[in-house]
Parts: C-alpha cells; sequence; structure tokens
C-alpha cells in the first residue's frame, strides 16, 4: 500500500480551479518534491495532502484513511512552513516540547526526547533561549525538530528554505538530505528552486497550471537527451 494516495483530487475557490483531476502515488520512505512556478498550485496540493483543505473533489488518504475523515492528531502528518511558525513568547525547549505536553506525554520523556532531537539539530545551546534571538537557520532548524519530535509517519515541508540567505540554504538542505537519510520518514517537499528539487527529490512531481506535467526521477527529468 502506497503512503500517500490522490485520486482523481481537485480544488477550486469559487470560479477558479487551482488542482484537477491530480492522481498521484507517494511510496514509503519516498522523498517526493513538488516543483513549479509561482501560482501552479504547489501549496495547495500540499495542504490539501495534510487535511488543511476542503476538497474539491476525489480524496487523499495516507496509510489507507481518508486524510480528511481523520482527527488532526491522528493523521501522522508533521507540516513545517516556510515562515517557522513559532511561538515567539515560548522557549526554544517549550516550542519543540509542544506537541508532547498537549499529549500529555511524561515530563520525563519529554526531557529525553528534546534533548535527543536537539543533539540531532545542533540546537542544545539554544533551548532556554526565545525564537527572536536565534538566527533564520536556527529557527528553521526549530521548527524541523518540533516536527521531528512527533515522530510522524509523514512530513512536509513548504518552501521550508525560501527566507534564509543562500549559504544558509545550501547548508540546510544538505542537513535536510542528511536527516531523510537518516530517518527515512516519507516526505513530501515544496519547492520552486530547481537545485533543491535536484538534488533532494528520488521523484519530482512537475506542477503547471494545477496539472502534472511530468513526474520522474531527477535524472529522468533533466538528463534527457
Ligand atoms: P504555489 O504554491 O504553486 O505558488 P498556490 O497553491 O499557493 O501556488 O496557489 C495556486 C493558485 O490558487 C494561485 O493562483 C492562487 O492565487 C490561488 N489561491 C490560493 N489560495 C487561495 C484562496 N484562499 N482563495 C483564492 N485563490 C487562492
Ligand atoms: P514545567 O514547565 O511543567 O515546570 P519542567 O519542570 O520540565 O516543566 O521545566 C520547566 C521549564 O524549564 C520548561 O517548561 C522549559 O521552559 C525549561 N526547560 C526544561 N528543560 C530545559 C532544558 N533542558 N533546557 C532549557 N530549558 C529547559
Amino acid at each position: 500500500m502506497s503512503a500517500i494516495v490522490c485520486s482523481h483530487v481537485a480544488k477550486s475557490y469559487g470560479a477558479t480551479t487551482v488542482i484537477r483531476d491530480l492522481n498521484l502515488s507517494i511510496e514509503d520512505h519516498e522523498f517526493v518534491v513538488f516543483l513549479g512556478p509561482s501560482g501552479c498550485g504547489k501549496s495547495t496540493l500540499l495542504r490539501m495532502l495534510a487535511g488543511l483543505e476542503d476538497i474539491s473533489g476525489g480524496e487523499v488518504s495516507i496509510g489507507g484513511k481518508v486524510v480528511n475523515d481523520l482527527d488532526p492528531g491522528d493523521r501522522g502528518i508533521a507540516m513545517v512552513f516556510q515562515n517557522y511558525a513559532l511561538y515567539p513568547h515560548m522557549t526554544i525547549f517549550d516550542n519543540i516540547a509542544f506537541g508532547l505536553k498537549r499529549q500529555k506525554v511524561p515530563k520525563a520523556e519529554i526531557q529525553q526526547r528534546v534533548q535527543a532531537v536537539s543533539k540531532t539539530l545542533g540546537l542544545e545551546p539554544y533551548l532556554g533561549r526565545k525564537p527572536a534571538e536565534l538566527s533564520g537557520g536556527q529557527q528553521q532548524r526549530v521548527a524541523i525538530a518540533r516536527a521531528m519530535i512527533k515522530t510522524p509517519k509523514v512530513f512536509l515541508f513548504d518552501e521550508p528554505l525560501s527566507n534564509l540567505d543562500a549559504k544558509l540554504r545550501n547548508h540546510m538542505r544538505v542537513e535536510i538530505a542528511r536527516l531523510h537519510q537518516s530517518l527515512k520518514t516519507t516526505t513530501v517537499y515544496v519547492t520552486h528552486d530547481q537545485l533543491e528539487a535536484m538534488t533532494l527529490a528520488d521523484r519530482i512531481v512537475l506542477l503547471r497550471d494545477g496539472r502534472i506535467e511530468q513526474i520522474g526521477s531527477p535524472a529522468e527529468i533533466y538528463e534527457r537527451p
């Protein structure tokens, strides 16, 4: 069974159709990149995978269950946004621990799990600080830590590196690749950056005007004669 299945998925806002009759299966452990120009529907499709949109037609299932039928806490999804979406008044520790505290995970286990993901992402020195005291790259690492700590079945990334300068972007791109190599969590990653798509993806889904224009490995898409 595929990890994620989109079956005849469609989305319209009023008279405007944004996603048209789209079919796509994503396998366990795959890293899939949605690539395409601004406005082609990448974020809308990603939000549909997350169950954050009312779907106009068709359905999305994750792990064999229709996403929009599940409670948000039962979807097994963690999403990382372009603007990090951290809680500014909370410490880094509390930002990372937020989901676990809500699930009433015991304190000792929260401590242990926050320490573990912080170590993986090099965040241990910053746990007592507030988000505004961190650089953009560090804040994005916190957002990734907050997603990782939930041990989701699926990671969804929406242009996570777009707000970083070129050097940090390269650095974080390598870090995301390394994380995926070790965790092997099924990942869907939205970007308009061809380099990110080519270096991160097992498969690239090229979107244009709400349709899949092309789909294949980076080699299949970019190294054709
Ligand atoms: P991308 O992520 O590829 O840049 P989006 O999925 O954000 O594209 O948007 C696809 C299209 O849907 C755009 O034309 C955008 O204007 C339109 N759109 C997105 N959200 C809304 C909304 N809430 N209401 C109306 N139109 C929207
Ligand atoms: P509670 O918030 O229920 O009092 P704790 O006693 O575990 O929980 O921790 C108190 C606060 O100290 C936490 O909410 C967090 O902000 C901070 N904290 C806990 N552990 C660390 C840590 N390893 N590094 C930085 N801050 C921490």
